[in-house]
């Protein structure tokens, strides 16, 4: 029998994993909260960063707006849409990282394509 703090860590990573939107922390807590509703949201939010950190998940910094968390392992990139905030995959594409680092370590890289979704791409449309 799992003990609570490992059902709860399996109950907030299969809620993030059937959740295709790159949820917030707090949009993962109110799926998980239908199903589990003694769950808390300060523990939703620790198991996210913990999971993040132990490179479970993909935390998603997209700028300008909280963190975004993604159950999606193999490599792929993202594009976010600059007025609504959605987030969708796109396959993996290289990126050829400089030579010059300017002194630091490089360790890690992403790229985030931006533009409009395509809802509303065809707002945009519409008015225009
Ligand atoms: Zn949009
Ligand atoms: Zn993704």
């Amino acid at each position: 029998m799992p003990d609570r703090n490992t059902m709860q860590k399996a109950a907030v990573h299969k809620a993030l994993c059937e959740m295709k939107t790159h949820p917030t922390a707090a949009m993962v807590y109110d799926q998980v909260h239908q199903d589990h509703p003694g769950i808390s949201r300060s523990t939703v939010y620790r198991i996210l960063a913990r999971m993040a950190e132990e490179g479970k998940i993909l935390r998603l910094e997209l700028g300008g707006s909280d963190s975004r968390y993604d159950g999606t392992m193999r490599p792929h990139s993202h594009i976010h849409c600059r007025i609504c905030g959605a987030v969708a995959d796109l396959p993996a594409t290289a990126v050829t990282p400089p030579e010059d680092t300017a002194g630091f370590l490089l360790e890690d890289w992403a790229v985030v394509y931006r533009g409009l979704c395509p809802a509303c791409r065809r707002a945009a449309e519409h008015i225009g």
